[in-house]
């Protein structure tokens, strides 16, 4: 006999992630480029190192429960009251804590389609019903979602930018659509790569926060901080809803060589500049690339590349990981392809031209 499985669970098929992709590719016999989940190609800062290292020989202790010298650090940067900021293991627990507080059983939780792969699991094990809105000329649209709220609608996320499209949506544009939706529903602003816009600090997810107590920014370190090994994200939200998401959050999930990592992060603005800078080179060298071989990328201000391959995105991404580029194949909507250092992107540049050629 089998124990029983919640509704909602059970349509769960459980994702068995693959084993990390280690020795040479099978063509070539070169080592693996890991361009698939925009991480940052960046080893830690040497001041985020030596704070880890400080606070190692506390780890018979609990870590802080209330996460409290991160959070005034973050309400400092952010120039917001304490309260408004609520810190998890990665900016998915935050979600996950949002849409557990806010969906239930027949609630609907919308989102864009193609955008970030977690937001079905989130509707999923919440029990809701995921509504996905297709993108419209590969950008959020507003009009769709607005138009598809129901009385059942909890909750709506706007990635901006989009992972994996990489298109925003101008401030104005979102804050039109909350003010045309229900102010019961909670809006997350997802800005996990807002740092790669410009402003690493003044996002258009903060603005409305400051407008609408129904809206949530979200974001995390995993990106432009180079953290995503040690899972640390953060919401801002007006203190009500932010004590809303907190109600599902479980006890001392942000491990102290995260809080204390997140903080060195924080304060060095130079070190995170410097590799901004650096994405922001790399992106120009990424996208002039793929253009050069005859591929219409659009504009990004993100740490990715969005390829346009329709139906031939898993075996151009499949045929891509023979050769040691692993990049994320999305079917039936494209590839999306991390930027990388220098030396990885002129290894994925050079096996794109070698496999757009065995595709024409
Ligand atoms: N949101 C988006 C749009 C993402 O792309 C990702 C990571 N790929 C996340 C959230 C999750 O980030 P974290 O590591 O903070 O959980």
């Amino acid at each position: 006999s089998m124990v029983h499985v919640r509704p909602g669970i059970d349509s769960i098929k459980l994702y068995v992630p693959g084993r990390a992709t280690t020795g040479l590719s099978e063509i070539g016999e070169l080592p693996y480029v890991p361009l698939a989940s925009n991480e940052s190609p960046f080893a830690p800062l040497p001041s985020v190192v030596k704070a880890i290292e400080e606070v190692v020989g506390k780890l018979n202790r609990y870590p802080d429960p209330g996460v409290y010298a991160l959070r005034e650090a973050l309400a400092a940067e952010l120039d917001v009251p304490l309260a408004q900021v609520a810190v998890g293991a990665g900016s998915m627990t935050l979600c996950l804590q949002a849409v557990l507080s806010t969906c239930g059983a027949g609630d609907e939780l919308m989102f864009a389609s193609p955008s970030y792969e977690g937001y079905p699991l989130l509707a999923s094990v919440a029990g809701a019903t995921a509504v996905k809105i297709p993108l419209r000329d590969g950008a959020h649209d507003l009009d769709a979602m607005a138009e598809a709220v129901t009385d059942r609608t909890r909750a709506i996320f706007i990635c901006n930018p989009n992972n994996p499209t990489g298109s925003t949506v101008e401030a104005q544009r979102i804050e039109r659509f909350v003010e045309e939706v229900r102010d019961d529903i909670l809006i997350l602003i997802d800005e996990a790569y807002a740092e790669f816009m410009g402003d690493p600090i003044k996002t258009v997810g903060l603005s409305l926060v400051r407008r609408h107590a129904n809206v949530v920014s979200l974001r995390t370190f995993s990106k432009a901080h180079g953290l995503a090994g040690l899972r640390v994200g953060y919401l801002v939200g007006q203190p009500a809803v932010v004590e809303v998401v907190q109600r599902s959050h479980m006890p001392f999930n942000t491990n102290t060589l995260a809080q204390a990592a997140a903080i060195a992060s924080l304060k060095d603005r130079d070190g995170l500049a410097a590799r901004l800078a650096e994405v922001r080179t790399e992106r120009a060298f990424v996208l002039d690339g793929l253009r050069q071989l005859g591929l219409p990328v659009r504009d990004t201000f993100t740490n990715f590349a969005w390829l346009d391959l329709g139906d031939q995105a898993e075996a151009f991404a499949a045929e891509m990981g023979r050769h040691g580029v692993l990049v994320r194949p999305l079917p039936p909507h494209g590839v999306r392809i991390t930027l990388g250092d220098r030396v990885a992107n002129e290894r994925a540049l050079a096996t794109v031209a070698t496999v757009l050629a065995t595709f024409e």
